[in-house]
C-alpha cells in the first residue's frame, strides 16, 4: 500500500493528524529525553513500542520527529532505528525515506495547498509554519506529482 494511503487511513480512523495523539491512540509510549544531536528514535522492547524524542528540540522539530518515528512504528514495526540525526534529512536509506514521506504526508495534507487558489498554503508556508524542512518537501506528492520541481 502506498504511504499516502496508509496516512489517509490512519487519519480517517483516528480523526487526527497530530502524531502525539496518534501515538497515544496506537498504544505507543512517547518519551522526551536529552539525546544530544539526535532528533529521536524508535525502539521496541517485548511488546512495548517507544518513540524517544530529544527534549531539547523546538516544538516544531519535536512534531516532525514524532511524525517521522510514527512512520517507522506503522511501516517498520520490527526495525530498531536510531536515525533522524542532525543533517540526515537527505538520507537515501529506504526506511528513512519512507518515514520521512509518512511525516510529510501526515503534517502536510493536500488540502493545505489549495492548488490554483491564492489563499492557499504555499511551499514556503509549509516550511515556516509546519517546520517541515525544504529537503523533505521533495517527498510530498499531490495526485502523484511532486510539489517541488
Ligand atoms: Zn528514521
Amino acid at each position: 500500500m502506498d504511504i499516502k494511503m496508509i496516512v489517509a487511513q490512519l487519519v480517517e480512523k483516528y480523526d487526527t493528524r497530530d502524531p502525539f495523539k496518534l501515538a497515544d491512540l496506537l498504544g505507543v509510549v512517547v518519551i522526551f529525553e536529552p539525546l544530544g544531536s539526535i532528533y529521536g528514535y524508535y525502539s521496541r522492547s517485548h511488546r512495548t513500542k517507544v518513540i524517544h524524542i530529544n527534549e531539547n528540540l523546538s516544538s516544531k522539530k519535536q512534531l516532525l520527529t514524532a511524525a517521522h518515528e510514527l512512520g517507522h512504528v506503522v511501516q517498520h514495526p520490527e526495525a530498531n532505528t536510531v536515525f533522524l540525526k542532525k543533517n540526515t534529512l537527505f538520507s537515501t536509506d529506504k526506511l528513512e525515506i519512507e518515514a520521512n514521506t509518512f511525516a510529510v504526508e501526515l503534517l502536510l495534507p493536500d488540502e493545505l495547498f489549495h492548488i490554483g487558489d491564492c489563499s492557499g498554503f504555499t511551499i514556503y508556508d509549509a516550511i515556516e509554519e509546519k517546520g517541515v524542512p525544504k529537503e523533505l518537501l521533495s517527498l510530498k506528492t499531490i495526485d502523484g506529482k511532486k510539489i517541488l520541481p
